[in-house]
């Protein structure tokens, strides 16, 4: 009996392996092409600018445009503590915030 209730558990936990591998390739494979998120972006202190843009361009896919790894420089005051960026920081903070709020929507997405 046990034998069987193993055999089972391990066939339903590769049968769910199959099924979220199945359901990540579908879901890459619909909007291969279209998406523009990006793996990596990098926010360029001297050109906030540039990141504002990244931050304001939705994805034709998705909705909301992921921009993967966030890179940017920080600098430091003699003091070790670092320099705000008035204009930069905020867009950061804003973008992880809606990034917050889009794995909350993915995560209750009842089609994924
Ligand atoms: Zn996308």
């Amino acid at each position: 009996m046990y034998v069987v209730t193993g055999r089972l558990t391990d066939l339903r936990r590769r049968l769910d392996k199959a099924e979220r591998e199945l359901a990540d390739r579908a879901w890459h494979a619909n909007f291969n092409g279209i998406c523009n998120c990006r793996e990596e972006t990098d926010a360029n202190p001297n050109r906030p600018q540039d990141f504002e843009a990244e931050v304001n361009t939705s994805c034709p896919a998705h909705g909301f445009r992921r921009l993967g790894k966030i890179t940017h420089f920080t600098f430091f005051n003699r003091d070790g503590t670092a320099k705000p960026h008035p204009k930069l920081d905020p867009l950061i903070k804003s973008y992880y915030a809606r990034l917050d709020q889009a794995n909350r929507e993915v995560t209750h997405d009842p089609h994924i």
